[in-house]
């Protein structure tokens, strides 16, 4: 898999002793989750976990050269069971998923280390991470933090219908990669889909509302795109792209500044 994080704030590239000498009350690591899922006719499967790799190498490149944040390798396979159906899609179930972080929450604790990220950039492990952020902080005492998407910047430039719809492998899905791994894009392969209408709002919609109902691509979208590629420009996935990684770098800095302890 391609990689954008910088060589040095690789963790599986340290040896034993390397980590052994990190410092344990300080060191903050990052734990990437995605998925391995269809993206349409047009993205690969990875984009979720290429998308995840290229924000967040993005992001510790832009921290200081001491501050002690390694990535650790990412947990590629996620909770993609809205995207059951289409061929390629890999998808562990929400038990499984919490186990895996448990388990990998465990032997960091049992190695003394106190600050876990977790960075996920699949919608369909939101509500799992946010889970396991609380368990793991209840369960080993680790000081876990939870860290979505591109960090909350703005996509200037998106239309409001973009903005509310394009859920998957839509307008900034394709720019990310068109920036980043143009060679991944299928662009002869658009297709444009959307779940809902923001000019017809229904008493249910199928997120971000007080009445919810439950989707799974395969009721919306024959193709698997939720949103509409056709606009994606690389020169849009790039401001995107540096835009996100300075607010996941200042997320991360104010994640190292964060006390162990909390006020009582
Ligand atoms: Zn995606």
């Amino acid at each position: 898999m391609k990689t954008w994080i910088p060589d040095a704030r690789n963790f599986a590239y340290l040896n034993w002793k390397q980590v052994d000498a990190l410092p344990r009350e300080t060191t903050l690591l990052v734990l990437p989750t995605a998925a391995i899922e269809q993206h349409g006719h047009h993205l690969p499967l990875a984009t979720d976990t290429l998308i995840n790799n290229l924000l967040l190498g993005h992001a510790l490149a832009k921290l200081p050269a001491d501050a002690p944040v390694y990535a650790l390798p990412p947990v590629h396979y996620g909770k993609s069971n809205e995207h059951i159906g289409f061929p390629g899609t890999l998808s562990v179930s929400s038990s499984t998923f919490m186990a895996v972080l448990r388990d990998l929450g465990a032997s960091l604790s049992s190695a003394g280390f106190r600050k876990l990220a977790l960075y996920n950039t699949h919608g369909g492990n939101t509500a799992l991470i946010d889970v396991m952020a609380r368990d793991l902080r209840a369960e080993f005492k680790l000081r876990t933090f939870a860290l979505h998407g591109s960090g909350g910047i703005k996509f200037e430039g998106l239309k409001p219908q973009e903005r509310a719809y394009g859920f998957h492998a839509g307008e900034v899905e394709t720019a990310f990669l068109l920036a980043a791994a143009p060679e991944l894009v299928d662009r002869s392969a658009y297709t444009a889909n959307y779940i809902a209408d923001v000019a017809k709002p229904e008493m249910l919609l199928p997120e971000n509302a007080p009445a919810t109902f439950a989707w799974l691509t395969r009721d919306i979208s024959a193709s698997g795109v939720m949103g509409d590629p056709r606009p994606a420009t690389a020169e849009n996935g790039a401001r995107w792209i540096e835009e996100a990684a300075t607010r996941l770098a200042a997320a991360l800095e104010a994640m190292m500044r964060f006390p162990d302890s909390p006020k009582p």
